[in-house]
């Protein structure tokens, strides 16, 4: 049976984020790149619509899985794969990210991160340590209080998600915005406002619509997305 490695000042295994699931090949989730995903239990949000719940609500409960068994699987789809992407929940909670990404880059994968932005320690941190190559962070509205704690479902620290947008504004390497829109929780003029939040030159944004389909607040079960027309309109505003 292999043995956890020992990394720097921690034992690789016993620190590591909880990696609860992989998906080996995503065509969609890294433009223009097919890449393998790793969702990482826990986070810091509780948004409504969010549909990777279980992750968010009882990461306990799913199976961990070990990480020499996640390299030994990328390793075997080495020849096709461009890259990983580490989602979550929230991965930036993890204090052992920063040497799984290490380890993970010490075997040539490229890194995109998927992250809420509540953390910008952490991703000062990976930026400065040149550890990621592609980051998508998620801004759930424009940034006004009751705006964005209705679309995260509690508290928010608006300086935080301030100063990771800056970081990734000035950091060079690609990066987009995202945010998923819903009716009852975003208008037109919330979308207008979202966009002006960002150097369009530096950044790239895009839009998701509400789906109905599992959501943490299962009252958000009943309700439905925008109508194909009125998404594309609000769409075309951020291409
Ligand atoms: S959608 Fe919200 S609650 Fe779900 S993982 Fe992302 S930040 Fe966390």
């Amino acid at each position: 049976m292999p043995q956890p490695q020992a990394f720097g000042s921690c034992n690789l295994e016993a620190c590591l984020p909880p990696i609860k699931g992989f998906l080996e090949t995503s065509f969609i989730d890294w433009p223009g790149k097919l890449c393998a995903i790793l969702f990482v239990g826990g986070c810091n949000f509780r948004c409504p619509f969010c549909h990777n719940h279980p992750l968010v609500l009882a990461p306990e409960g799913m199976e961990t899985i070990p990480f020499e068994e996640i390299m030994d699987r990328l390793a075997a789809r080495k020849n096709w794969l461009a890259g990983v992407c580490i989602s979550g929940g929230e991965p930036t909670l993890s204090p052992g990210l920063p040497k799984m990404i290490t380890r993970l880059k010490a075997e040539g994968w490229a890194i995109k991160l998927d992250t809420n932005g509540t953390r910008p320690e952490v991703l000062a941190q990976l930026l400065g340590d040149n550890l990621l190559d592609m980051v998508a962070m998620d801004v759930k509205a424009p940034l006004v209080r009751d705006k964005y704690e209705r679309c995260a479902g509690g508290p928010v620290n608006l300086e935080a998600i301030q100063e990771s947008i800056d970081l990734l504004s000035r950091s060079g390497i690609p990066h987009e915005f995202r945010m998923t829109i819903a009716p009852g929780l975003h208008t037109e003029e919330d979308i207008v406002a979202w966009i002006k939040q960002f150097d369009r030159a530096r950044s790239r944004l895009s839009l998701q619509n509400f789906n109905p389909k599992t959501t943490l607040d299962i009252l958000y079960e009943k309700e439905q997305g925008f109508s194909q027309e009125i998404f594309s309109r609000f769409a075309a505003m951020v291409a």
